[in-house]
C-alpha cells in the first residue's frame, strides 16, 4: 500500500470540526460511490475505496483522531496503524457500516463474530456562561441501550437456549440461483448469527438489548466554549456478545452572557461612562468573571478605549493561565440634562469660544473651576455595574 499523505478530513470532505456523525455519513456515501462490487477491475475506485476507508478508520476513532489533528500522519502512524491492506480488512473492520448499506457484511456470508461494538451517543448539554467559563459539574441523564439483564442479553427466556435458525437450516446463508449464477447472501431471519431465539425473553422481547436512562456526573473543565465536545470513553451503547461499549459525545451549547463576550480567552466588557467622566477620569467598580475590581479611567479617555487588565479573563481548560478582560469604554452623552447642567455646561461653551480651550486633565485643587463643578454635578450618579 502506498503511503498515503493526503489529508483525512479532505478525503471524507469533511470540516475539521465535523462530528462523529458527519464522518459516518461522509464515510458511507463514498463507500457506498466506491465499493468493489459497483466497480468492478477499476483500479481508480478501489484507491478511492481504500483511502476512504484509511480515512475514516482514524477519524471515527477518538483517539487516533486527537492524534492526527495534533501530530498528523506521524501521529497516526504511531498508534501502529499503517492502513488497509485488501478489501476483506475494510469489511472487517466497518462490518456495521457495510451491513446498514448492503443489508450484509462486505461481500456475503456467515457473520465470522457476533460480537458487536456498541454505538456512539451524543448528548446536547445546554450551559450558563459562568459554568462554561469558569467550569463546573453536572449531572446529566443519558437515553441509552444496554444489553438485557434478564436474558443477559441472548434474547432468549431465561431457561430455554437457542435453536438452529429454521430459516437457514443453522447455516447462516441462504442460496439462490440468478440465470447461471448461485447468489448467496445472509439470512435474513437470523440475520448470519445461525441462530434463533425459541421462546423470546419477556423483558426485551428476544432483542437481547432494551432502553435504559443512565445517571452521568460530568465534570465540566474551564474556559469551555459553544460547540466544544467532551468525549466520555464507554459511556455511549453497550456492545453485544461481549462488544466494546460505545463512546458518548458531550456536545456544549453555551448561553451568552449580559456583560461579558468571549474574544478566544480574553472577555470584553463594555462600560458606559459619561463624557465629564471620559474627560475628567474617574474610578469605577466593574465586575469580573469572579467578583468586582476597582479600575481607573485616565482623564481624557477617548470613546472606544480599551483598558486591558491582564489575567482577568477566560481561564484556559488546563493550568493557571487565564486570559486579559478588555474594558471598552463607551461614552454616552445625556439625553436630558437638569437646568444646574445647562448652566454649566454652557459656562464650559462659554470658556472653549473664550479663546482658551478646555484641556480635559483632571482639574488639581481648582475647586471653583468649571469642570470641578461639572465632575461635583456628576460624581454622585457614577454608576456600579452590577454583576448579571
Ligand atoms: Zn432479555
Ligand atoms: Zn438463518
Amino acid at each position: 500500500m502506498p503511503n498515503n499523505k493526503k489529508d483525512y478530513y479532505r478525503i471524507l470532505g469533511v470540516a475539521r470540526n465535523a462530528t462523529p456523525e458527519d464522518i459516518k455519513k461522509a464515510y458511507r456515501k463514498l463507500a457506498l460511490k466506491y465499493h468493489p462490487d459497483r466497480n468492478p477491475g477499476n483500479k481508480q475506485a478501489e484507491e478511492k475505496f481504500k483511502e476512504a476507508a484509511e480515512a475514516y478508520e482514524v477519524l471515527h476513532d477518538p483517539e487516533k483522531r486527537r492524534l492526527y489533528d495534533l501530530y498528523g500522519h506521524e501521529g497516526v502512524s504511531s498508534t501502529g496503524f499503517t492502513g488497509f491492506h485488501d478489501f476483506s480488512d475494510i469489511f472487517r473492520s466497518f462490518s456495521d457500516i457495510f451491513e446498514d448499506l448492503f443489508g450484509f457484511g462486505g461481500f456475503s456470508g456467515v457473520r465470522e463474530s457476533r460480537v458487536q461494538a456498541g454505538s456512539d451517543l451524543r448528548y446536547d448539554l445546554v450551559l450558563d456562561f459562568m459554568d462554561a467559563t469558569l467550569g463546573t459539574e453536572v449531572t446529566i441523564e443519558v437515553p441509552r441501550i444496554i444489553n438485557c439483564r434478564t436474558c443477559g442479553g441472548s434474547g432468549a427466556k431465561p431457561g430455554t437456549s437457542k435453536i438452529p435458525c429454521p430459516q437457514c437450516g443453522g447455516r447462516g446463508v441462504v442460496s439462490r440461483t440468478h440465470g447461471i449464477f448461485q447468489i448467496t447472501t445472509t439470512c435474513s431471519r437470523c440475520g448470519g448469527l445461525r441462530e434463533f431465539v425459541a421462546e423470546p425473553c419477556p423483558a426485551c422481547h428476544g432483542e437481547g438489548q432494551v432502553r435504559d436512562k443512565k445517571k452521568l456526573k460530568v465534570k465540566i473543565p474551564p474556559g469551555m466554549e459553544s460547540g466544544t465536545h467532551l468525549i466520555m470513553a464507554g459511556e455511549g451503547n453497550e456492545g453485544r456478545f461481549g462488544g466494546p461499549p460505545g463512546d458518548l459525545y458531550i456536545i456544549l451549547q453555551v448561553k451568552p452572557h449580559q456583560l461579558f463576550k468571549r474574544e478566544g480567552f480574553d472577555l470584553r466588557l463594555e462600560v458606559p461612562i459619561s463624557f465629564v467622566q471620559a474627560a475628567l477620569g474617574t474610578r469605577l467598580t466593574i465586575p469580573t468573571l469572579t467578583g468586582s475590581q476597582e479600575l481607573t479611567i485616565p482623564p481624557g479617555s477617548q470613546p472606544g478605549e480599551i483598558i486591558r487588565i491582564k489575567n482577568e479573563g477566560v481561564p484556559y481548560p488546563k493550568g493557571a493561565r487565564r486570559g486579559d478582560l478588555l474594558v471598552q469604554l463607551k461614552v454616552v452623552i445625556p439625553t436630558s440634562l437638569t437646568p444646574r447642567q445647562q448652566e454649566l455646561l454652557k459656562e464650559l461653551a462659554k470658556e472653549e469660544t473664550g479663546g482658551q480651550s478646555a484641556t480635559f486633565t483632571e482639574p488639581a485643587g481648582q475647586d471653583e473651576s468649571v469642570l470641578r463643578k461639572i465632575w461635583n454635578s456628576v460624581k454622585n450618579g457614577i454608576t456600579t455595574i452590577k454583576n448579571q
